[in-house]
């Protein structure tokens, strides 16, 4: 191995978007010496767009590694009892809450993580109101950024945090086949203390309710179950053709009319629940999805962090944790290459570091594509609205003898137990025994 380069080196970094992808680079990166670094967003101020978010052992760990474990709690989703959204009837109860386990999965409110990382950021670098719009590739001299309100800033490294519609990414990949995914999602938060009394609805238990072509999903997010502030409904509903001028809805308004006519014939227990979100309380996403990318970097200088690498139509419901495990590893991968590089040349060591982050992240994400392209039969399954024997149907699928079955540890554990500060040190001891070798 060579010499480290000269400290005094600014690496130029700019971080665009201020999602858990880019507030989780703003901190790994603000911790790294001899960097100058700016995080730009295009809104007016940090977003709080959603309801509740999962976290698994794959967030636990990365939250732990980025220091703000402590600042993140919500309700452990186990058990998860899945019911046929017309009767109500239990077609699976679910795995039992463990409390000896440290890093059950829990759902939390997407406040609380926005809030943790955002005090965690340096928020001083943060300029909002500062849209992307143009990259250009300046060879050795790094890239010239533009913003829309014409301002321009010359970098070595641009970090595209800027989420499913990446301005990043549409200039490392202008031909990138973004697709819509035939399912829409409605999200809110309901005051706990508007639905308690509702007779025989679960609130401290997670639940999904299946319709046909739909589901529901209800779910405590507070950590104490004996003081439940808000209460997550979800709303989802699939085979959903496009509306043009509409589809590409993200994160907008809609009114309780327009959810609940999609919803009218489920349990009365979820139409009372229906009743009682306050008018302009949904959200709408729809759901994108897109193909694996040959490489998450480009030019040498340009990296995906979050979702602008992996559009997925939410179907893994991990997606900050994705986030902020790519913003950790592009920090030691940063860090890494600085400390072996062989010479004190800024582009080279940015070029290795993202040839590092490539090689740690791109197999985790080519791999969540294929189990994606593998489900893609279930998915339309799911989508059927002509069901025979809808209920016995739901539980072959959800019983003991399908999903249920396979629900726990193990299911998609590369995905859901992958602990990225343990992939880092096995590519470090891989890198380091392949470096003795060639001594
Ligand atoms: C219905 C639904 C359910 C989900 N459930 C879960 C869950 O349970 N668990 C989980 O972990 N994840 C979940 N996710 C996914 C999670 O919300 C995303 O994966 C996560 O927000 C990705 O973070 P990000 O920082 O990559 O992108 P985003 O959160 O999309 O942030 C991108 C940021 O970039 C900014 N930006 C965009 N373009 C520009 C530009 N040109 N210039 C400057 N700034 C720009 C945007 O304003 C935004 O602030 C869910 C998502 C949806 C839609």
């Amino acid at each position: 191995m060579g010499s480290a380069i000269s400290p005094q080196q600014l690496l130029r970094i700019a971080v665009i978007g201020t999602g858990p992808g880019g507030l989780s680079s703003a901190i790994a990166l603000s911790e790294l010496p001899n960097v100058d670094l700016r995080i730009y967003e295009k809104a007016g101020e940090l977003k709080n767009l959603g309801a509740g978010i999962s976290i698994n052992l794959n967030g636990w760990k990365v939250l732990e590694l980025l220091g703000i474990r402590g600042r993140v709690n919500g309700a452990s989703t186990n058990p998860t009892v899945q019911r046929n959204a017309y009767t109500g009837e239990i077609v699976d109860p679910g795995v039992p809450h463990d409390p000896s386990d440290a890093y059950e999965a829990r759902r939390v409110k997407r406040l609380v993580l926005q809030e943790a990382l955002a005090d965690k950021a340096p928020g001083h670098l943060i300029e909002f109101n500062k849209k992307l719009v143009g990259l250009e590739d300046l060879g050795k001299a790094g890239v010239r950024v533009s913003f829309e309100d014409g301002a321009e800033r010359i970098v070595d490294l641009v970090v595209g945090a800027d989420g499913i519609r990446s301005v990043v990414r549409q200039h490392m990949a202008p031909d990138y086949p973004l697709e819509y995914a035939y399912q829409i999602g409605w999200r809110c938060l309901v005051p706990a203390e508007r639905l308690k009394d509702i007779p025989d609805l679960p609130l401290i238990n997670t639940s999904w309710w299946y319709g046909k072509a739909k589901s529901l999903w209800l779910s405590p997010v507070d950590a104490d179950l004996s003081n439940l502030t808000d209460i997550e409904f979800t709303a989802r509903v699939f085979n959903e053709p496009p509306v043009p001028g509409e589809t590409v809805s993200w994160g907008r308004r809609v009114s309780n009319a327009k959810v609940f006519s999609r919803f009218s014939d489920c349990d009365p227990r979820l139409i009372e629940v229906f009743n009682r979100v306050s008018e302009g309380n949904w959200t709408e996403f729809a759901a994108y999805a897109g193909p694996s990318m040959d490489s998450l970097t480009g030019w040498d200088k340009l990296v995906l962090v979050g979702d602008s690498s992996h559009p997925s139509a939410g179907g893994f419901g991990s997606g900050s944790a994705f986030a902020m495990a790519d913003s950790w590893t592009l920090a030691r991968a940063i860090e890494y290459a600085r400390a072996n590089a062989t010479s004190d040349s800024i582009p080279s060591v940015v070029a290795e570091a993202l040839r590092i982050f490539d090689t740690i992240r791109k197999p985790y994400y080519k791999a969540m594509a294929d189990f994606r392209k593998s489900q893609a039969a279930v998915l339309k399954e799911v989508g059927r609205k002509d069901y025979a024997d809808f209920d016995g149907d739901l539980r072959k699928r959800f019983g003991s003898d399908g999903l249920g079955a396979k629900r726990g540890k193990g299911f998609l554990a590369f995905v859901y137990q992958n602990d990225i500060g343990q992939t880092w040190k096995e590519f470090v001891e891989c890198d380091q025994a392949r470096w003795k070798t060639h001594d």
